[in-house]
């Protein structure tokens, strides 16, 4: 069981949370909830797993831009004025269930929070600690999953 704390202030930010041996498949689309537009949390409560792939922003373009490639695990074909993106965020987040992480706040003016119906997630981190450090990004929109993935820079994991 590990607790997650802010690297900056030493705030606990998680409860005790139990490791899963990998990130879940996202729930399928039918599951997706006709008022929030959201799906079910990719990573049930009370748990987290390690996402080993890159992801998050920045976003950099595909190779192959006839034979476009989902921008990152779970996610959607992402194309901005570049064409084609893949992620080439950092690897190693840390996947939890948004509600378990209760004291994180958007950021002023919601830098990095746009999207459609939530927060898409693909403009580097969204979410900070109380203390301004800014270790999370939301991904809560309703073509995306529902994941909060942690910096692993900016948050320690502590034994529970
Ligand atoms: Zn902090
Ligand atoms: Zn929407």
């Amino acid at each position: 069981m590990t607790i997650f704390l802010c690297a900056r202030c030493g705030e606990a930010l998680t409860a005790d949370l139990a490791a899963l041996p990998a990130v879940p498949d996202a729930p399928d689309e039918s599951q997706r909830d006709p008022e929030t537009r959201r799906l079910p949390s990719t990573v049930p409560a009370g748990h987290y797993a390690v996402e080993t792939e890159p992801w998050g922003g920045p976003y950099v373009p595909q190779d192959n831009q006839d034979d476009p490639k989902p921008c990152q695990p779970r996610g959607n074909c992402y194309c901005t004025d570049d064409g084609f993106v893949t992620s080439a965020g950092p690897r190693n987040t840390i996947v939890i269930h948004p509600d378990d992480a209760p004291t994180l706040r958007p950021l002023p003016n919601w830098e990095n929070s746009s999207g459609c119906c939530g927060p898409a997630g693909y403009h580097g981190p969204n979410r900070a600690c109380p203390c301004g450090n800014r270790l999370a990004t939301l991904a809560a929109d309703c073509y995306t999953p529902y994941e909060l993935h942690l910096d692993p820079v900016r948050v320690t994991p502590v034994e529970g």
